[in-house]
C-alpha cells in the first residue's frame, strides 16, 4: 500500500471490494482479484455457495457477487465454519500458490533472468472478462495460465475493451442480433495502475496531430501480470475514448487506432509499469506494432541506424501466425498508414519508404502486419504441424528465392489448459490412475496409466458430465425460450441424458462448415429419428459483418425448430467460456467440420478430448496431427473425416483467391458422404454396442486410447514448455540469423 495521504476516494473504493465484508471474510477479496479462480475449482464453489443465482446473475464475477451480496448471506456464510474453514484453505492455497518457487521454469532454467512480453488483442480467462471472441482469445487465456503454473516469467499486454465482444441474442426466426453492454471495471477482476502519487500511471502517445491517453488496467492470471490498455479516458478526445470500445468492432480506421494503441501504447506501458521485456511475442500479426516500437527504442537508446535496429530488434522478437484464412490478417492502405504512423517513423528520422517496405510484398500494395511481423521476428511458427507447412507457402512471398520448405517458419501445435477445461469427474480419475502429478507437463509418459480407467469408472464419469450438459442445455433454452416470449415447458425434457450427444460449438466462420451436416437432410432425419437416439447441440457465433456465416447460423437455427427434432437437434445463444466449458465436458463425440486447410489448429476439440470426448473430424489442424501420428497402435483416437491428403486439395490459401467454386462444391460433397457414412456406420453402432454390463467396450476403449494418446501432447503446458525452450530462451547465431531474408535489411 502506499502512503494514505495520497489516496484519493476512487481509489480506495478501487482498491478495496466492499469495505464492509465482515472481517472472517476478508480473504475472498484476495481470491477474487486474483483470475487464479477460474482454474481452481475449491475457489469457485466458494463464491457459487455465497450466492448460486447471484453467481449465475453475474456470469460467475466474483468482484460484483461480493458488492452486491446480501448482507443476510454474509451474516449466514460468516456463522458456518466450514465455510470459513474453506475460505482459509483458499486463501492459504493461493498464497502458497504464488510463493512456489520450485516451479517448472525455476528447475530447468535456474539462471534466466529474461522477461516475455506476450501482446495480444483478445484474452479469453474468465467469461466475466469479455475481452476475447473466439479461439485466438482463449488459447492466449490458457497461454498465461500455464506460463502462471510453469512459472515462466511472462506478462500479457492487451486492451480492455469497454464494450466487449458482443452478447449474441437469436431471434424466433433465427437471425442473429448483436448486443453490446458497457462493463463497469470497477466491478471486475482488475486494478487499475497507480502511481507513487496514487494517481493512475498514464500512457501518453502521438496521434495523428494530437495525443491520445491510455490508462492500464492489471489483471493477476495467478502469477502472471496482464496490463491492459483502456483510451476511455475524459482526458481524450470523444473518438479517443472509443478506440478501446469493442473488439474487432469498427472499420479499417478503427482496427488500425486500436493496433498503433496495442503495439506502441503496450510497450510504453510495460516500461511505465517497471515491466521491460527482453522478448516481445506477437500473438498474431495484431500486435506488430510493439516490434516497431522495440526497433524505435534500440534507434534511440543506441543511435543506431533504422537497418542496425531492425536487425537488433529481431533477435528478441517471437512472431505466432494463426490462421491461413486471408481476412484473417491486418492489411491497410498506406496513406492511412502514413496518417498514423507518418510523424512517428519522422521522429526515427527514417525514410517512410523504408517502414513501409517492412510491411509490403510483390503484388500487395496495401500494408500488410502479417508481413511486418514475418520481418521484425527471428522466431516465427504456425500453430499445427500443418498449418506450418500451408504458412511456409503461404509467405513465401517474404522470402521469394527459398523453396517453400526452407521458409523460415516452423510450428509449435497448440494446446489447452486442462485445470481450465477438465471437469471435476475426469479430473478425480487422472489423479487416481495417472496419479497426483497428473498435471506435469514434464512427464508424459505417466499417461500410460490412463489405460487402467476402469470402464464403468469412465463411463460413470461420462455419464455424469453428459447429464449435467443437458441440464446446463435445458437451463439455457428455456431463458432462451422465455426471452422470445415462448412458453419454455417443452426445455424441461429437451436432451435425453442418455443419448449419444454430439457437439457442433465454434465460431459461425464459413470454413468451418457448419451446414454441411444439413446437406443430406433426409440422411440426417433419419438418424435423428431412428431407434438408437442420437442429438445434436449447436453453439457459435457470427461475426457481425459475417453475413454467410449468420445465414448459417439462421438454417441451423430454423433446422432446429422444426417440432418433430424439437428438443434433440438444438441451438444454444450467447456461445462463450462457460457454455464451451459445460459442452466440452459433457460431449460423446466433438464435431469439426472445417475445410481443409483452414483450420489452423482449432482447440476446442483437445478440450472434449481432455474429458473423455472422441473427435469425429476432417483431419485439418490439431486433428491433421493427432490422427496420423496417435492412431498407429491398435486402438484409434477417433474419427477422421475424409483421407489425409496434401494441404493442397481444397485451394491453397492465396492471399484472397481461395479456391474455384466447383471444386469447393466437389470437396464438400466428398466430406459430407464420408462424414454420413462414418455416423451410419460407426460412430452411432459403436455407442450402442453395449456388453453384459451395459457398457460401450469398444467405445470406451477409444476413450482410453485418446487419453493417454493425446492429452499428455495437446494441452498448453507441453506448448508453453516449447515456446520456451525453442522460442523464448533461443539465442540465434550469427548464422541461422543470416537467413535468406533480405529485405528486413532495409
Ligand atoms: C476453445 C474455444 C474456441 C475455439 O474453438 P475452435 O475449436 O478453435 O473452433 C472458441 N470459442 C470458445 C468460447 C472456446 O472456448
Amino acid at each position: 500500500m502506499k502512503s494514505p495521504r495520497s489516496h484519493s476516494r476512487t481509489r480506495l473504493k478501487m482498491t478495496e471490494i466492499r469495505p464492509d465484508l465482515p472481517a472472517p471474510l476478508s480473504p475472498l477479496r484476495g481470491l477474487a482479484r486474483n483470475l487464479r479462480w477460474a482454474w481452481h475449482a475449491p475457489t469457485r464453489a466458494l463464491f457459487e455457495r455465497l450466492d448460486p443465482s447471484l453467481w449465475e446473475g453475474t456470469r460467475h464475477n466474483p468482484v460484483r457477487l461480493l458488492w452486491e451480496v446480501a448482507p443476510a448471506r454474509l451474516d449466514a456464510v460468516v456463522a458456518d465454519t466450514s465455510y470459513l474453514e474453506a475460505v482459509n484453505a483458499a486463501a492459504a492455497d493461493l498464497e502458497a500458490y504464488l510463493r512456489d518457487d520450485a516451479t517448472w521454469f525455476r528447475r530447468t532454467h535456474p539462471a534466466v533472468k529474461s522477461r516475455i512480453a506476450y501482446f495480444s488483442a483478445e484474452f479469453g480467462i474468465a467469461e466475466c472478462l469479455r475481452i476475447y471472441s473466439g479461439g485466438l482469445g482463449v488459447l492466449a487465456g490458457d497461454h498465461l495460465k500455464s506460463a502462471s503454473d510453469l512459472g515462466v516469467p511472462l506478462v500479457g499486454v492487451g486492451l480492455m475493451y469497454r464494450e466487449g465482444y458482443f452478447t449474441q441474442r437469436v431471434d424466433a426466426v433465427g437471425v442473429q442480433h448483436d448486443l453490446y453492454d458497457r462493463a463497469d471495471f470497477e466491478r471486475l477482476p482488475i486494478t487499475l495502475e497507480v502511481g507513487p502519487d496514487g494517481q493512475p500511471v498514464i500512457v501518453d502517445l502521438p496521434f495523428l496531430d494530437h495525443r491520445i491517453h491510455a490508462r492500464i488496467w492489471r489483471a493477476d492470471v495467478g502469477r502472471v501480470p496482464l496490463y491492459l490498455l483502456d483510451t476511455d479516458l475524459d482526458t481524450n478526445r470523444v473518438e479517443d475514448r472509443r478506440v478501446t470500445d469493442r473488439l474487432y468492432g469498427g472499420d479499417t480506421e478503427h482496427r488500425l487506432r486500436q493496433e498503433y494503441v496495442l503495439g506502441i501504447g503496450g510497450m510504453r506501458a510495460l516500461r511505465l509499469v517497471g515491466c521491460d521485456a527482453d522478448v516481445v511475442h506477437l500473438n498474431e500479426g495484431h500486435a506488430a506494432f510493439a516490434a516497431v516500437e522495440h526497433v524505435r527504442e534500440i534507434v534511440e537508446s543506441e543511435q543506431s541506424s533504422f537497418a542496425e535496429a531492425v536487425e537488433r530488434a529481431r533477435r528478441g522478437v517471437v512472431f505466432t501466425t494463426h490462421t491461413p484464412v486471408p481476412a484473417g490478417h491486418d492489411y491497410f492502405p498506406r496513406n492511412l498508414l502514413q496518417q498514423y504512423l507518418g510523424g512517428y517513423i519522422w521522429e526515427m528520422k527514417q525514410p517512410w519508404d523504408d517502414f513501409v517496405g517492412l510491411g509490403t510484398f510483390e503484388g500487395e500494395s496495401r500494408f500488410c502486419m502479417t508481413a511486418l511481423a514475418l520481418r521484425l521476428s527471428s522466431r516465427r511458427n504456425g500453430v499445427s504441424r500443418l498449418h506450418g507447412a500451408v504458412s511456409r507457402e503461404m509467405w513465401q512471398v517474404i522470402w521469394p528465392d527459398a523453396p517453400a520448405d526452407e521458409v523460415p517458419i516452423t510450428h509449435i501445435t497448440n494446446g489447452v489448459h486442462l485445470r481450465t477445461w477438465v471437469a471435476p469427474e475426469t479430473e478425480a480419475l487422472y489423479t487416481r490412475y495417472v496419479g497426483e502429478r497428473w498435471n506435469d507437463a514434464t512427464d508424459e509418459l505417466q499417461w500410460h496409466r490412463a489405460n487402467h480407467i476402469p470402464h464403468a469408472e469412465l463411463w460413470a464419469a461420462r455419464t455424469r458430465q453428459r447429464e449435467r450438459l443437458v441440464n446446463d442445455v435445458r437451463l439455457a433454452l428455456a431463458a432462451q425460450v422465455a426471452r422470445r416470449g415462448g412458453d419454455p415447458a417443452w426445455t424441461l425434457g429437451a436432451l435425453d441424458p442418455d443419448a449419444l450427444t454430439i457437439v457442433f460449438a465454434r465460431r459461425f466462420a464459413t470454413y468451418k462448415r457448419a451446414v454441411l451436416l444439413l446437406s443430406q437432410e433426409e440422411r440426417l432425419y433419419r438418424l435423428l429419428t431412428g431407434n438408437r437416439k442420437l442429438q445434436f447441440v449447436f453453439a457459435g457465433k457470427a461475426h457481425p459483418r459475417d453475413e454467410p456465416g449468420k445465414a448459417a447460423l439462421q438454417r441451423i437455427h430454423q433446422f432446429a425448430g422444426r417440432p418433430e427434432l424439437r428438443g434433440s437437434f438444438v441451438f444454444l445463444e450467447g456461445y462463450d467460456l462457460a457454455i464451451a466449458r459445460s459442452l466440452v465436458q459433457g460431449a460423446d463425440v466433438w464435431l469439426n467440420l472445417p475445410v481443409r486447410p483452414y483450420e489452423a489448429s482449432g482447440t476446442s476439440g483437445m478440450k472434449a478430448t481432455a474429458n473423455g470426448a472422441l473427435n469425429l473430424s476432417i483431419p485439418d489442424g490439431w486433428w491433421a496431427e493427432a490422427w496420423a501420428e496417435h492412431n498407429r497402435l491398435n486402438v484409434p483416437v477417433g474419427w477422421s473425416i475424409a483421407p489425409a491428403e496434401g494441404p493442397n486439395e481444397a485451394g491453397l490459401p492465396d492471399h484472397g483467391a481461395g479456391a474455384s467454386q466447383p471444386d469447393r462444391e466437389l470437396v464438400d460433397r466428398r466430406d459430407a458422404d464420408a462424414l454420413y457414412d462414418l455416423l451410419e456406420n460407426d460412430v452411432i453402432p459403436l455407442y450402442y454396442d453395449r456388453d453384459a454390463d451395459g457398457l460401450p467396450a469398444a467405445w470406451l476403449e477409444r476413450v482410453r486410447s485418446a487419453v493417454r494418446q493425446l492429452v499428455p501432447f495437446f494441452n498448453t503446458h507441453r506448448m508453453v514448455a516449447e515456446y520456451v525452450d525453442t522460442s523464448y530462451l533461443w539465442e540465434p547465431t550469427g548464422e541461422r540469423m543470416a537467413a535468406p531474408d533480405r529485405r528486413s535489411a532495409g
